[in-house]
C-alpha cells in the first residue's frame, strides 16, 4: 500500500510524503466525508505527530492492536498473544488497514455485528521515535522505533515476512530489542498490567459500559465520544441512533436498553440532530 499511495501522478519522491499535511492529503482524498463516518483528521493538519497506541480489542478472537502514526493515519498490525519483552519470543503481527487518527483516543464498544464488534480497551498510548527513516525502514519491512508509552517503553522492531502466495494482509514480527526494558524470560510481563490507560477500568468494566459506543457507518469522531454517561434527558437523540444493526439478540437488547434510557424523561425526538454536519 504505501508504495502504491506514495506513486500518485505527482509525488516526486518519497521524501514529499514526510509531509503529515499531504499524507492526509491522500487520506482524504480516498474518502467522501459526506458519506463515511470516519473523521477527516483536519484536526491534525500541519500536526507533526508520532504517536502510538494499543488498543485490546475483545472481538470474535481477543488480540491486541498496535497503531502507529504515520502519514495522518494509524497504520495497524493485529497481535494475538499481544507484545513480548523477551526478546527472544517474536510476536506475529498481522497488518491490517489503517485507521485514523481519532479511532486511537476510543475505547468503549463497537456493536455487534458492526465490523471489529466487541470490546475495545485502550491498553497502551504514547510516542514512538523511528530509528532511521520510517518510510523506507516502512517500505522495506525492517522498521525500527523506539516507544515511549505508559506500558511499552525502549526499543522494538516490525520486521516483515516474506509474503506467502496468497497472503490477505502482510505478516510481520514485533520484536523487543536488547535494553534495560527487555524482560528475558517472561514474554507477558507487560500483559499483567491488564488495565486501560485512559480510564483504569479492566475489559468487564468496559464491556459493562454502554456510555462509548463506536458507530462506523455514522459520521461521528472518537473524540466526540462522551467521556461521562450520557445524562438521560440529553441523551436520548444520540441513544436512540446508536444501534442500527443487522441484528441479533445483544443488538436488539442494547437497542431496546437505550430506548427506555431515552423514553425516561423525555420525548421521542421527531429527529435525532444530524450528525453529519460537521464543525
Ligand atoms: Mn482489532
Amino acid at each position: 500500500m504505501p508504495a502504491k499511495s506514495r506513486s500518485s501522478s505527482h509525488t516526486p519522491t518519497p521524501r514529499r510524503a514526510r509531509d503529515p499535511a499531504s499524507a492526509l492529503k491522500k487520506y482524504q482524498r480516498m474518502r467522501d466525508f459526506s458519506v463515511t463516518a470516519e473523521p477527516s483528521g483536519h484536526e491534525r493538519v500541519g500536526v507533526k505527530g508520532h504517536s502510538f497506541v494499543v488498543q485490546k480489542h475483545a472481538a470474535s478472537h481477543l488480540h491486541y492492536d498496535f497503531r502507529l502514526e504515520m502519514d495522518g493515519v494509524l497504520r495497524s498490525w493485529a497481535l494475538a498473544k499481544g507484545p513480548s519483552v523477551d526478546p527472544a519470543v517474536k510476536r506475529l503481527a498481522m497488518q491490517t488497514e489503517d485507521h485514523p487518527l481519532a479511532y486511537g483516543g476510543f475505547e468503549g464498544i463497537i456493536p455487534k455485528g458492526q465490523y471489529g464488534g466487541g470490546t475495545v480497551m485502550l491498553w497502551d498510548r504514547g510516542t514512538w521515535e523511528p530509528i532511521g527513516d520510517e518510510h523506507e525502514t516502512y517500505r522495506s519491512g525492517r522498521m525500527k522505533f523506539r516507544l515511549n508509552g505508559d506500558k511499552m517503553h525502549g526499543q522494538w522492531a516490525l520486521v516483515r515476512m516474506k509474503p506467502k502466495p496468497n497472503e490477505r494482509n502482510p505478516a510481520w514480527l514485533l520484536i523487543k530489542d536488547k535494553d534495560e526494558y527487555a524482560a528475558p524470560g517472561d514474554a507477558d510481563a507487560l500483559l499483567k498490567d491488564d488495565k486501560s490507560v485512559k480510564t483504569g477500568r479492566d475489559m468487564e468494566d468496559i464491556a459493562a459500559s454502554t456510555k462509548d459506543v463506536w458507530i462506523s457507518n455514522r459520521a461521528k469522531k472518537a473524540d466526540e465520544m462522551p467521556e461521562r454517561p450520557v445524562p438521560k434527558a440529553k441523551g436520548a437523540p444520540r441513544l436512540k441512533g446508536v444501534p442500527k444493526l443487522k441484528g441479533g439478540l445483544k443488538a436488539s437488547a442494547l437497542r431496546a436498553q437505550s430506548e427506555k434510557a431515552a423514553q425516561k424523561k423525555s420525548p421521542r425526538p421527531k429527529h435525532r440532530p444530524s450528525s453529519s454536519s460537521r464543525s
